[in-house]
């Protein structure tokens, strides 16, 4: 029987599929056409089968799901280490929030994202939720770095860069929800910023837009001890309570960070199908506490990991998200069986596509989902030997390791080659900008007249 001819094939890997058996294939390969896997399993059967017009010898190496960050904000990359080692409230409203008044606009948002883009692809991710202004201009940018994205512009009751009145927020929104809808990369959502910066009139209408459009409604939640408190104080309810009170849980919502939820909110959670974005890095960085993950998993709520912004991690990469999960809880729970490598693993890649309601398409390698892999070096000491690939990925691999992306069927890294964006030029313009924001922030030069073309992508 003829071969047939598909646009890639990637062979000769052990292809850990990440899918709900846990199948891997050694030596797999995997054939893609028209951005979606059409075939995967035994080598040669795939090989037999399938003609590539692109070929990837992954020989000796590990094909797997590309990693997918469930909670960011890509183009505060342009303002990491602008301020550690204080606490969350001080970063924000001290640090943050000013220099983003300050120089937020569509250029900083993109120049951000292209930093951001180049990172996570360089470590494997090839989905990034992401919370910000500007988000038609990080939507762009995904799409000629060929990287997907979930956007959501950051919804707060009060004047910011990108928009004065939480009207016209709104309206912002609902225009990337058309414009942005069928796209094969992009994926709206609606993403007020937390239960203390949007009204209670606000989180209902933005609801209720997400419910219109059948999007995920993502906000933060319960980061810290004096949020809970505040809510308290004010309203007599926990954060979760309050979501549950205004009608706002449900099985697209996800609550950001959930760090101080008691039983009761859990059970609230789980009752409502809504899910949590952990984001164990910033967690750990900001002293927020910690996700109580193992609880959560036991109850059945689903969870997926995150970066959170470069400006409270301080870096884009998941694998250090999943080591750091891995580990962590075991401490807090004095147990070595909580959170294990399989649970860390998924929680970048199937479970994080089911908390964005994505797992139909993305999250692990199966017929029919999208053409979304990343191709791991295994020829580096700290991966020779193999026993069990799954534990080596989280707690030994190396974002580094990564040779070869692939989103949607297309090549956007090859061997650590970079093909969709032009790191030389991105690193200028980055470090110009961070010389004048240094400057700007030790008083030490004039204000500089930032050149904005404030240019704005339709
Ligand atoms: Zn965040």
């Amino acid at each position: 029987m003829a071969s047939q001819e598909v646009d890639l094939v990637v062979v000769g890997g052990v292809v850990l599929t990440a899918d709900q058996d846990w199948n891997i294939y050694d030596p797999g390969a995997v054939a893609v056409d028209g951005g979606a896997i059409v075939s995967l399993g035994p080598h040669d059967e795939v090989e037999r089968a399938y003609r590539g017009r692109e070929r990837i010898d992954a020989s000796g190496k590990l094909i797997m799901p590309g990693l997918l960050n469930a909670h960011t904000h890509a183009p505060m990359t342009l303002f990491r280490g602008i301020a550690d080692d204080v606490p969350l409230e001080t970063w924000l409203r001290k640090y943050i929030w000013p220099a983003e008044a300050r120089w937020v606009d569509p250029d900083f948002v993109r120049l951000g994202t292209q930093l951001a883009a180049a990172e996570m692809i360089r470590s494997g991710t090839v989905l990034f939720c992401d919370m910000y202004f500007f988000q038609n201009e990080v939507a762009h940018v995904c799409k000629q770095a060929g990287l997907r994205v979930v956007i959501g512009e950051g919804l707060v009751d009060f004047p910011n860069p990108d928009y004065r009145t939480p009207e016209e927020g709104l309206q912002r929104n609902e225009y990337l929800l058309q414009k942005w809808g069928d796209d094969s990369l992009v994926m709206p959502s609606i993403q007020p910023h937390s239960l203390y910066t949007a009204s209670s009139d606000l989180l209902r209408q933005a609801k209720a837009l997400a419910d219109e459009y059948d999007v995920p409604y993502l906000l933060h939640v319960a980061e810290t001890r004096s949020e809970v408190q505040e809510s308290i104080e004010k309203h007599s309810r926990t954060p979760v309570g309050r979501l549950a009170d205004l009608g706002l849980l449900g099985p697209t919502t996800v609550a950001i960070h959930g760090v101080h939820l008691t039983d009761d909110d859990i059970e609230l959670l789980a009752r409502h199908e809504a899910s949590v974005a952990h984001c164990p890095e910033s967690q750990l960085k900001l002293a927020s506490g910690f996700t109580p993950v193992p609880k959560l998993l036991e109850a059945g709520v689903k969870v997926g990991l995150g970066t959170d912004g470069a400006a409270s991690n301080n870096d884009l990469n998941m694998f250090g998200e999943m080591g750091t999960a891995a580990r962590v809880h075991k401490v807090i729970a004095g147990d070595p069986t909580v959170v294990d490598a399989r649970q860390a693993l998924s929680m970048a890649t199937l479970e994080a596509a089911r908390v964005l309601g994505l797992d139909d398409e993305l999250g692990s390698l199966e017929v029919g989902k999208r053409g979304d892999m990343i191709v791991l070096d295994l020829d580096v000491p700290h991966l020779v030997p193999v026993y069990d690939i799954t534990s080596h990925l989280v707690y030994a691999a190396h974002a580094s390791d990564v040779r070869t992306v692939i989103v949607d069927g297309r090549v956007v890294m090859r061997d650590r080659a970079l093909l969709t964006l032009d790191e030389g030029e991105i690193f200028a313009q980055a470090r110009d900008l961070a010389g004048r924001i240094a400057a700007d922030l030790n008083r030490k030069s004039p204000i500089g007249n930032r050149k904005s073309s404030r240019e704005v992508h339709e």
